[in-house]
């Protein structure tokens, strides 16, 4: 097995009331943990490939032998955006970004507000499944983009700095129908922090 399932940096239920302990338990030991076992299996027989990065395979996706294309695609892609994730998360979550990030969000957007209704409004437009992200495209800029499925930023050129799963498994439990109402209460849970972070390893 190449890949494993990474632990989560907090518990089950630590996203309450905002995201519900049964959901986040499903999400990752079975969602994730499905991606992670359908990547190895479609790496198998493959060692070459299993000792390159995640992140150059989904980048290089055209590349790959073409049985495992569309297996590396979709466990791969899911694999690399729950692992991304989990980490934008925290139950000590600030509603606003810091630092540098928040200096290019101000530069980019206009406004924090600016940013913050395009994201969700990409969020609650994505069609079926599929995520929202925060990403820095090729010159640098930050800009707002969808990725159906589980497509990775990477597959199109982009670097992700914050990432939104609103695949319904994500949110159906206690949310049902009402996606943007699980949106609203993400934003409690952001950790920008974490974000920040990703957003300077990228520069
Ligand atoms: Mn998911």
């Amino acid at each position: 097995m190449v890949y494993s399932l990474p632990s989560l940096p907090y518990t089950y239920g630590a996203l309450e009331p905002y995201i519900d302990t049964l959901t986040m338990e499903i999400h990752h030991s079975k969602h994730h943990q499905g991606y992670v076992n359908n990547l190895n299996k479609a790496l198998e027989g493959y060692s070459e490939l299993q000792k390159r990065p995640l992140e150059e395979l989904l980048k290089n996706i055209p590349s790959l032998p073409h049985d495992i294309q569309i297996a590396v695609r979709n466990n791969g892609g899911g694999h690399y955006n729950h692992s991304f994730f989990w980490k934008v998360m925290t139950a000590k979550g600030s509603e606003k970004p810091v630092g540098a990030l928040a200096e290019q969000i101000d530069r980019d957007f206009g406004t924090f507000d600016v940013f913050k209704d395009q994201f969700i409004t990409t969020a609650k437009s994505v069609f079926g499944s599929g995520w929202a992200w925060l990403c820095l495209n090729n010159n640098g800029d930050l800009t707002v983009i969808s990725t159906p499925n589980q497509d990775s930023p990477l597959m199109q050129g982009f670097k992700p700095v914050l990432g939104l799963d609103v695949w319904e498994h994500a949110y159906y439990l206690q949310y049902q129908n009402r996606r943007p109402d699980y949106i609203t209460a993400w934003w409690h849970v952001i950790n920008w922090e974490q974000a920040e972070q990703n957003y300077r390893e990228l520069l």
